[in-house]
């Protein structure tokens, strides 16, 4: 099959290190949890914040999730695997350098998504089987094109996307050795 994988929070923890860096608490601040409102409300300042992190120490020394690695490794001796972020463009050297490190001539194929193309759009194009994804909106979005999705919700911490319903070609997922078993179960119904 062809796997779409987004980058942060289903490769690399985002939003604790995140808003931790920019001095908001997990805790609180219900209105300055969800990232994407951050970026919405003040796209020019937002997208500042998103750099300035990025391109940090902290940003940058971000090790890999919990097993992804080798999840990774499973995964691309018997899938074709590209990666799908909606980092904006001016973190391309950054991204494309940490995806490098991390999972060497397993992910060599780096997409980038944005408003003129969604992360639907790409999958759609790239006739992508299944787009492993942790924020709810590209999810739905993919599942609108009948596209399968995995949505990654690590230890059913990722409080940004809980729902009560999804539709039936959204899956959840509590962790990256899941991630293998949905996988296998998809591919046997194609
Ligand atoms: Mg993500």
């Amino acid at each position: 099959m062809k796997i779409a994988i987004d980058i942060d929070e289903v490769l690399v923890p985002f939003t604790d290190p995140f808003l931790k860096f920019n001095g908001i608490s997990c805790e609180g601040h219900e209105e300055e949890k969800n990232i994407i409102e951050i970026i919405e409300k003040d796209p020019k300042k937002g997208y500042e914040r998103l750099q300035k992190f990025h391109r940090s120490k902290a940003g940058k020394s971000i090790p890999p999730l919990k097993d992804s690695q080798q999840a990774i490794a499973t995964l691309n001796s018997k899938h074709e695997l590209i990666a799908i972020t909606s980092r904006a463009d001016n973190l391309k050297e950054e991204t494309e350098g940490w995806v490098k490190e991390h999972f060497p001539n397993q992910i060599t194929k780096l997409y980038f998504s944005n408003k003129e193309k969604t992360k639907a759009q790409i999958c759609e194009e790239l006739q992508i089987n299944v787009l492993i994804e942790d924020q709810l909106r590209y999810a739905f979005e993919a599942s609108k094109k009948k596209i399968q999705v995995i949505l990654f919700d690590a230890d059913k911490k990722y409080w940004w996307n809980q729902i009560e319903e999804l539709p039936k070609n959204i899956h959840r997922v509590h962790s990256w050795k899941a991630v293998i078993n949905k996988i296998e179960e998809l591919n046997a119904k194609i």
